[in-house]
């Protein structure tokens, strides 16, 4: 189970996906996944986020995994009630921030001017740690987190970063809670506008 569409246009940061790891059924029926433990998604997710090893990770660092999508997810509800992340939570991103420590250096671009940046260490589940960690940080620090909103189905959840001019994301994928949401209210219309009056 897994592919539902969702997160099909690949359009938000790697913190929001691996808190979207924590799967639940948009469409209502109450079920629950945890994707860290589908080698598909993982896997995916994995080569996003810097892993470069052949072999996926094991239990012990799908839990370090699981640890910092807490850590995200009680980060971003602090954001959604206008507070800032705790200093526990600071401190735990610091944490996983330096389990990848990164060097300077110099690199040619396309357009062969050379840029200054800052290279990750390591392929490893430290660097994975470590570059999910930094897409938080970046949002924490530079960012607008005014801008995270959580789908507008209730039964999806699914946590979103609007990055629209005009702030008008409502939806995971509008092709799907979109969709399902408007068909519903459609339906529900029809059946008020279709019941024989009272009495
Ligand atoms: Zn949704």
């Amino acid at each position: 189970m897994g592919w539902d569409g969702r997160g099909a246009t690949g359009v938000d940061p790697l913190w929001a996906q691996l808190i979207n790891s924590d799967w639940h059924d948009h469409l209502g029926t109450g079920r629950r996944l945890d994707r860290i433990d589908d080698d598909r998604w993982l896997e995916g997710f994995l080569h996003r986020a810097g892993w470069r090893r052949r072999r996926l990770p094991g239990a012990e660092a799908r839990e370090r995994l699981r640890a910092l999508r807490d850590l995200l997810r009680r980060g971003v509800e602090a954001l959604l009630a206008g507070a800032e992340p705790g200093d526990l939570d600071l401190a735990a991103l610091n944490r996983n921030l330096g389990a990848c420590p990164a060097v300077r250096h110099l690199e040619r671009q396309a357009d062969a001017r050379l840029a200054l940046v800052l290279a990750p260490v390591g392929t490893g589940i430290e660097r994975v740690l470590g570059t999910v960690a930094a897409s938080f940080a970046d949002l924490l620090a530079n960012g607008d987190p005014t801008r995270i909103k959580v789908c507008a189905n209730p039964d999806c959840r699914w946590v979103i970063l609007d990055e629209s001019r005009n702030r008008s994301r409502r939806w995971c994928e509008e092709a799907v809670c979109g969709s399902l949401v408007k068909v519903r209210k459609h339906r529900s219309l029809k059946r008020s506008l279709g019941r024989p009056p009272a009495g």
